[in-house]
C-alpha cells in the first residue's frame, strides 16, 4: 500500500484510501465476497502465520471495507480504523475489548440510549463497576477519577440535549487515573471536532448517520492508535465478528464523498432554525452550540468548528403539545434517525430515551416537551415555514 500524498479534507473525502485493482476501475470496487483463495496450501499457511499479507476472510478484513477504514483514518487523523456493522457494534467493541472483571468505567450520563444501557446494565453483569457523572461538571469528573479507572466513555455534543464535555480537561484527568478516553463523536462528525487532537485515545462513530447521510444502511467505526487497534481491539474484533458488510461499506464510501457539502449546508440551516426557534414565544428554550443563549457556547466553540446539524428545543407544554406540533409537520418527518438529507423530528422522551426511565431523563433535562430536529438538505425557507405553521397549531 503506497504512501498517501499530503492532501486537504475535500480531496481526501473523494480519494483517500482507494485501492484500485488491475482492471483500473474508477469507482471503488464492491468486493462482495466472504472469503479469499490461495494458490497453494503453503501460501494459506504463510498467510495465516502473518508471513504474507493477503485477504483471508471478510470477518477479519475485506478490500471494500479496508478502503472505508483507510479513508476514515485519514479524515480523523488517526493511525488506524476498524469499521463495524453498526454504531453500537463500534461502541460495544471499543468499550468491552480492554475490560475485565474488576475494571472500573466512568461515563458522562448524557449518552445515546444504547450506550447508556451498556454502561448502566451490561458492564455490571460482568463485574465491571460503572459510574455516571454530569458531563459538564468538572468537579464531578475529578471526584469520579480519583481512583484507578480503565476507561472513560463520553459523547459531546450529547444526544439529544447537546451537552458539551471539555474533552481536553477530562482526557487529562482520565489519563492521570490510568484510563483510556473513548469519545462518541457522532453529533460533531469528523469535520467539526477532532477528539484525538484534544487528548482522547479512541473515537467511535455510527456511520449510519452523517457519513452514510442518506438513510440507507447501518455502519460504525472505531479509530485509535495503531498499537491499541492491533493489540487490544483487533483480537476482540476478529473473534467476536462485529464486521461491516462490504456492500454497506461501499454505500458509506459513496456517502463520504459529499460529507463536507452536506454537513456544511445542513449546519447552516440548523443554525438558522435554532435562531428562529429561540425567538418564538411558544418555545421555552432552543439548544444549539452557537446560539448566544447556549450555556456552554464558549466551550463548544473552543473545541468545535461549527454547531452541527442537530437542534433541540422545548415547548412550554408537555407531551400533548409536542405531539401536536410534530403531527402538524408536513415536510419534516417523524423518525428517530439523524444526519439524513431528509429533516427528521424525534420526541426523545417516548422513543430514543424512553427506556432510560423518567428519573434519568429528568437528570438529563429531557422533558416531555422536548423535540430533537435533525436538519436536512431541504430549502431552509421551506423548513422554517413548516415549523411556523406547526407551531401555530400548538
Ligand atoms: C445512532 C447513534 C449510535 C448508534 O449507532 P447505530 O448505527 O444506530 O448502531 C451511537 N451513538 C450516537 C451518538 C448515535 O447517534
Amino acid at each position: 500500500m503506497s504512501e498517501q500524498p499530503k492532501t486537504r479534507l475535500a480531496t481526501d473525502l473523494i480519494h483517500a484510501g482507494r485501492i484500485r485493482t488491475d482492471l483500473d476501475e474508477n469507482a471503488e470496487a464492491l468486493f462482495l465476497t466472504s472469503g479469499f483463495t490461495y494458490e497453494s496450501a503453503d501460501m494459506a499457511e504463510a498467510v495465516f502465520a502473518n508471513q504474507v499479507e493477503h485477504f483471508q476472510y471478510s470477518r477479519f478484513a475485506n478490500p471494500t471495507v479496508t478502503m472505508l477504514e483507510r479513508k476514515l483514518a485519514k479524515l480523523e487523523g488517526a493511525e488506524a480504523c476498524r469499521a463495524t456493522a453498526t454504531g453500537m457494534a463500534a461502541v460495544h467493541a471499543a468499550v468491552m475489548c480492554g475490560l475485565k472483571v474488576g475494571s472500573r468505567v466512568v461515563a458522562s450520563r448524557a449518552l445515546f440510549g444504547s450506550c447508556h444501557w451498556i454502561v448502566s446494565t451490561l458492564l455490571p453483569q460482568f463485574g465491571i463497576a460503572s459510574v455516571f457523572v454530569d458531563g459538564g461538571d468538572m468537579a464531578a469528573w475529578k471526584a469520579a477519577l480519583d481512583q484507578p479507572t480503565a476507561l472513560v466513555l463520553l459523547e459531546s455534543p450529547s444526544n439529544p440535549m447537546l451537552d458539551i464535555v471539555d474533552l481536553r480537561a477530562v482526557s487529562d484527568l482520565a489519563h492521570s487515573a490510568g484510563a483510556i478516553v473513548v469519545v462518541d463523536n457522532v453529533f460533531a462528525t469528523p469535520l467539526l471536532q477532532k477528539p484525538l487532537e484534544l487528548g482522547a485515545d479512541v473515537v467511535v462513530y455510527s456511520a449510519t448517520k452523517h457519513m452514510e447521510g442518506q438513510g440507507r444502511v447501518l455502519g460504525g467505526a472505531v479509530l485509535g492508535s495503531k498499537k491499541w487497534i492491533e493489540e487490544v481491539f483487533q483480537p476482540f474484533f476478529r473473534n467476536t465478528g462485529p464486521s461491516l458488510s462490504p456492500f454497506n461499506a461501499w454505500v458509506i464510501l459513496k456517502g463520504l464523498e459529499t460529507l463536507q457539502l452536506r454537513v456544511r449546508a445542513q449546519s447552516e440551516s440548523a443554525e438558522k432554525i435554532a435562531q428562529f426557534l429561540d425567538s418564538q414565544p411558544k418555545v421555552k428554550r432552543a439548544l444549539y452550540p452557537t446560539l448566544a443563549s447556549f450555556a456552554q457556547r464558549q466551550l463548544a466553540m473552543r473545541q468545535m468548528s461549527g454547531g452541527g446539524t442537530l437542534v433541540t428545543f422545548e415547548l412550554h407544554g408537555g407531551k400533548e403539545e409536542a405531539f401536536r406540533m410534530m403531527n402538524a409537520l408536513n415536510i419534516i418527518t417523524i423518525s428517530n434517525n439523524l444526519g439524513d438529507t431528509k429533516s427528521l423530528a424525534t420526541h426523545p422522551a417516548t422513543t430514543t430515551h424512553m427506556r432510560i426511565g423518567a428519573e434519568e431523563r429528568a437528570k438529563l433535562g429531557i422533558t416531555d416537551g422536548t423535540i430533537r430536529l435533525s436538519v436536512g438538505l431541504e430549502d431552509v425557507e421551506d423548513l422554517l415555514e413548516d415549523l411556523t405553521q406547526a407551531l401555530a397549531k400548538v
